[in-house]
């Protein structure tokens, strides 16, 4: 691809950086905020700094949030012997869409995966043990992709918390065999977390 300027080339390969988007995709785009009024592509520009430079991650669950405690964890009315173990944050959001689980999350932030050199070490796993340790927590959910990753991520995570006295469960994997959370319908999604099985059932399977 040539480019009559460099500004406008330098533009095109940090949006070709995004998932999904290739150089032609990036150009059409960068194009289009060229064509926009200044104040309008300045605003995109804007709310990419701000969402960069000051948003947190909950201490607690590691869902983003604007404070220190995300609004799951500081609610007074969720359940926090109830912990739901999520892949990402999307997780959460689908979770919640459903209005069906009260208690709490834990993002771990991927899934345990060699072959993109990604060990336990780089997920957030070390501070969900600590819940279970401190004893605040009666169950666990998992809620992991059906997929080889999330399956090698719940059973070593199983194998940590196994001495402690609480129980493990799992969604019920029919739902999205093979499909991402954020996907499955409400309803379907809703369900599949209240008819959730024994973690030690499904291995079994
Ligand atoms: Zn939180």
């Amino acid at each position: 691809m040539e480019f009559s300027s460099k500004l406008l080339e330098k533009a095109v390969n940090e949006m070709a950086q995004l998932p999904g988007i290739g150089k032609r995709t990036a150009l059409r785009l960068v194009l289009h905020l060229l064509r926009q009024p200044k104040e309008q592509a300045l605003l995109l520009s804007e709310a990419l700094k701000t969402v960069r430079e000051e948003i947190n991650f909950c201490k607690s669950c590691h869902n983003i949030s604007d404070k220190t405690l995300c609004e799951i964890c500081d609610n007074p009315m969720r359940n926090k012997s109830l912990i739901c173990i999520v892949e990402d944050i999307r997780d959460v959001m689908a979770i919640e869409s459903t209005g069906s689980f009260k208690g709490l999350y834990h993002v771990l932030g991927g899934k345990i995966s060699p072959m993109d050199g990604i060990g336990p070490q780089d997920l957030n796993i070390t501070t969900l043990i600590d819940k279970v340790k401190d004893g605040t927590v009666t169950e666990l959910i998992f809620a992991m992709s059906p997929t080889m990753e999330g399956d090698t991520t719940n059973f070593y995570i199983y194998r940590q918390i196994q001495d402690y006295n609480i129980k493990t469960s799992t969604i019920a994997r029919g739902i999205a065999a093979g499909n991402e959370l954020e996907y499955a319908d409400e309803i379907t999604l809703g369900r599949s977390i209240i008819d959730r099985i024994p973690f030690e059932a499904s291995l079994k399977s």
